[in-house]
């Protein structure tokens, strides 16, 4: 196959919406659902004679995930104006940063097949989100509540190989994001956006190919899908004998293609400038050290943590940190039950199948609950039968597992007496398969337990079950 001799180049254009209460240069609240041009003021609108004040902690955040990438955050950097004319960004111009970037020579770490690959960051720098438009049947309008909502673009080198690179570089960002509390994550709400660049090029040859950008996907699935095809495409017209043309296009999720948009532009057709009603931004040494002190741990180092301390798998503990609330509430059970591997194996199945990653942690069965649930199953009062039974009620009504045992009368049953009378009715009932037992079939014993445990209706503690009918059946011999 010919295919085989090209290789993908790809590289990332990530916009993150910071998490601040307040937009970048004016007061605005940056509440999502609000009604439309609600939070706006004559500084987000573009009104003539208004000045821009940088909001301090729009850059605390974007020094925080600066950090986070290892990149080197520069002592001075540039506010600059991006000019192009859109109806929904009413000054003419972006603020943005353009030759001198708040930070700058990063790298993330990212895990594909097994092997950690490093893919380098050209660059974090910070703007200001435009306005929207709403088109409809006759008329159009503009909604400026997003103008002047803070973002950072962070821009990866050419690095990425692959569709799947492409996809855990994401990932990885995000994860980052969320656990820095710096920017929700939400790509639905467009607070996490990702523009690809992708050209092909024969894996002999250095330079690298005309590249073509696909804008705005939102969704991971839809990038790695996008990433798919503009390969193909691109090799497909390669192969035809025509040349790859520089443009920019947008992805198609309902015909599962990208489509032409634009020619590219180009740095220069921006015409930037250094923005004059902004100063230079200096980010004082010993601040960037008063952030570093603050820097939580990240899900990669988390993880790494887990396995050495609660002797998990890599893949239990990357499911555990995909999200933070998540780690913090299997450490939470952990404390009350003392037993990581349970806590793990509950949380893993039963917690995020009734609720997902997502919501887990916040869910009606509090940590302190499932703790205290699986400490009585350790301490031997109930069967793990039963404690999933008292967890389906737990889902249902938010109630503490004692209260639930104590209701229900699910205790779990050890008196010897009661298991041995149980085990007699059992054996009797069952004489023909006694029988075979004794002929050999010592599979059989299995079945016995299983009688009865139906026969206490799941009560019976099933180590004295075992013990008892070994007694019972050797004696019956
Ligand atoms: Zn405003």
């Amino acid at each position: 196959m010919k295919d085989t001799t090209y290789e993908p180049v790809i590289g990332l254009e990530v916009h993150a919406q910071l998490k601040t209460q307040s937009k970048i240069f004016c007061g605005c609240s940056t509440k999502f659902d609000a009604k439309e041009n609600e939070f706006t003021c004559p500084v987000c609108t573009g009104m003539p004679g208004c000045l821009p004040v940088l909001n301090k902690k729009a850059v605390e955040f974007s020094v925080k995930m600066a950090l986070a990438t290892h990149c080197q955050v520069n002592e001075r950097s540039i506010f600059a104006r991006k000019n192009y004319f859109y109806p929904d960004l009413p000054k003419g111009y972006q603020i943005s940063q353009y030759d001198q970037p708040l930070a700058q020579k990063g790298h993330v770490e990212i895990q594909v097949d097994g092997q950690t690959k490093k893919i380098r960051l050209h660059r974090i720098h910070m703007e200001e989100d435009a306005g929207k438009n709403i088109h409809g049947t006759i008329s159009s309008y503009v909604n400026l509540n997003r103008a002047g909502i803070p973002l950072i673009e962070i821009v990866s080198e050419p690095d990425v190989r692959s569709s799947q690179e492409a996809g855990a570089y994401l990932r990885e960002l995000r994860s980052m994001l969320r656990y820095l509390e710096v920017c929700d994550g939400n790509m639905e709400e467009g607070s996490f956006r990702c523009d690809v660049n992708v050209s092909v090029k024969p894996i002999e040859q250095k330079e690298f190919g005309t590249r073509c950008e696909v804008k705005n996907i939102n969704s991971f699935r839809f990038v790695e899908k996008a990433i798919e095809y503009e390969i193909q495409r691109q090799i497909e017209v390669l192969e035809g004998g025509a040349k790859v043309i520089q443009e920019t296009r947008l992805w198609d999720s309902d015909q599962n293609k990208t489509f032409s948009m634009r020619s590219k532009e180009e740095a220069h057709d921006y015409r930037y400038f250094p923005e004059p009603d902004l100063l230079p931004l200096r980010v004082a040494p010993a601040w960037v050290e008063e952030i570093k002190r603050t820097l939580p741990e990240l899900a990669k180092q988390k993880k790494e943590r887990f396995m050495k301390m609660y002797q998990l798998s890599s893949y239990d503990a990357s499911l555990l940190v995909q999200e933070k609330s998540l780690a913090q509430y299997f450490e939470s059970v952990i404390e009350i039950c003392k037993e990581p591997k349970l806590a793990s194996n509950w949380i893993l199945s039963e917690l995020l199948r009734e609720f997902g990653p997502e919501q887990g942690a916040t869910s009606p069965v509090t940590p302190q609950h499932l703790g205290e649930l699986l400490a009585l199953i350790v301490k031997g009062t109930i069967s793990g039968k039963i404690a999933k039974q008292i967890f389906e009620k737990m889902v249902q009504t938010g109630q503490a597992p004692q209260a639930i045992v104590q209701k229900e009368g699910l205790i779990q049953v050890s008196d010897v007496a009661q298991i041995e009378a149980w085990v007699e009715e059992v054996l009797k009932e069952q004489k023909a398969f006694v029988d075979k037992y004794h002929a050999g079939q010592t599979k059989l014993f299995g079945f016995f337990v299983g009688e009865v445990m139906k026969k206490s209706h799941g009560k019976a503690n099933p180590a004295k079950v075992n013990e008892t009918l070994k007694k019972k059946l050797v004696k019956g011999a």
